[in-house]
């Protein structure tokens, strides 16, 4: 079976994390600060908080952000599940914002009409979590414009756009962005396991991710409420987690940052195939911008339905049962039994429901073969055209 997704670990990577493992410390040693510090030098961003998960790191956004009780926040129905858990989790509403039907990114006009709206009704969102779906950015210099005019901060859930650019700045520079928030689970562009990291460029919400990712606890004196009483003594501050993440995950983060480029180079090259190889089918790619390049988490297709006697259903059955695990990215999250009990219906977000009725996703990792790719060009040919 060729699967959707495949991590890409080495010898390197293998002796990186033995190596942690027969030294002094597992977790809270020297390799985090390390691996944050090269992340940093990476992505361009002041500051790298390494979490166990890039849920965690998206609820130490929130978090830091100030979102809480009373407040809103929206973001994009064409995500996993975990960019609008990490909203509710801090207590505040959800909202969604229909997707671009060409880029399945947050539609700027979308946006740009529901801020107009919400402010008439009082009830803008206080953060916008964007989503930069299958390795793509956003439209930042769009957003951002927005963000000023309407006085809300924007996280950037960059899960599958670790590797990729915007404006010929890596995704994590955080230039248009309060925090950016990377995955490293092993589906994603580089692994740490499961991990995951928040950049920021503001020393205080950095301050703030650090702290909650481990228990809201301090031991920095100019944090405490009053005088150190010795070398033992830390302050718990507010309510945190512990969303530490192993020295030797980090180790193996390291060692898989370094291979990050040719990852994603090898990525955009299949991507490229793919683009071609499929030029003659009914079938069409997700439109690139031209001031992105795309981070290739994810390539996906939209079948022409109209002119296909298949239903998406028989495609992706026919694929999986002739050896191509092809997947779905994603089920709108608000189609969601519990998105749906919050109230939520179909009919909400029509463009993100359309896109989902199309979509399917096809193998893309770096260890992907040619030939591999070929036969899963083959076999959706035979998909398409099944009698
Ligand atoms: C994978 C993913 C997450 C969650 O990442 P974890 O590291 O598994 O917590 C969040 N958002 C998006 C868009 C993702 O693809």
């Amino acid at each position: 079976m060729i699967p959707y997704g495949r991590q890409a670990i080495d010898e390197d990577d293998i002796r990186a994390v033995a190596d942690v493992l027969r030294s002094d410390f597992l977790t809270q040693g020297g390799v985090v600060p390390q691996f944050e510090q090269e992340l940093c030098t990476y992505t361009g961003a002041r500051h790298a908080v390494a979490v166990n998960s890039a849920t965690s790191a998206l609820v130490l956004a929130c978090r830091a952000l100030g979102l809480g009780q009373d407040d809103i926040a929206w973001t994009s129905p064409i995500t996993f599940v975990a960019s609008a858990n990490a909203i509710l989790l801090c207590g505040a509403k959800v909202d969604f914002v229909d997707v671009d039907p060409e880029t399945a990114n947050i539609c700027v006009e979308e946006l740009a009409a529901k801020l107009e709206k919400a402010e008439e009704q009082d009830t803008l969102p206080k953060v916008l979590m964007v989503v930069h779906f299958a390795g793509q950015s956003c439209d930042m210099s769009a957003v951002e414009k927005l963000s000023r005019r309407y006085g809300f901060k924007i996280i950037e859930d960059a899960s599958h756009a670790v590797g990729g650019t915007y404006h010929n700045r890596p995704v994590g520079s955080c230039v248009h962005s309060s925090v950016t928030v990377f995955s490293f689970h092993p589906v994603k562009n580089m692994t740490t396991g499961e991990g995951g990291c928040a950049f920021t460029n503001d020393s205080e919400i950095a301050r703030t991710m650090f702290e909650l990712r481990s228990h809201g606890v301090t031991r920095a004196e100019d944090r405490m409420t009053h005088a150190s009483e010795g070398a033992w003594y830390y302050q718990q501050l507010d309510l945190g987690y512990n969303f530490r993440l192993t020295d030797f995950q980090a180790a193996l983060g390291i060692c898989q940052l370094e291979k990050l480029d040719g990852f994603v180079e090898r990525r955009r090259m299949l991507a490229k195939q793919y683009d071609h190889l499929l030029e003659p089918l009914p079938v069409s790619p997700l439109k690139q911008q031209r001031d992105t390049l795309s981070g290739w988490h994810l390539y996906v297709i939209r079948l022409n339905l109209t002119n296909l006697q298949r239903s998406r259903r028989e495609i992706f059955d026919f694929m999986r049962d002739n050896g191509v695990a092809v997947n779905v990215h994603y089920i709108p999250v608000h189609l969601q039994p519990y998105f749906k009990s919050l109230g939520f219906e179909a009919g909400d977000l029509p463009n993100a429901e359309h896109y989902y009725d199309e979509a399917i996703t096809l193998p893309l990792y770096p260890g992907l073969s040619d030939d591999d790719q070929q036969r899963v060009i083959e076999v959706l040919k035979r998909a398409l055209a099944q009698e």
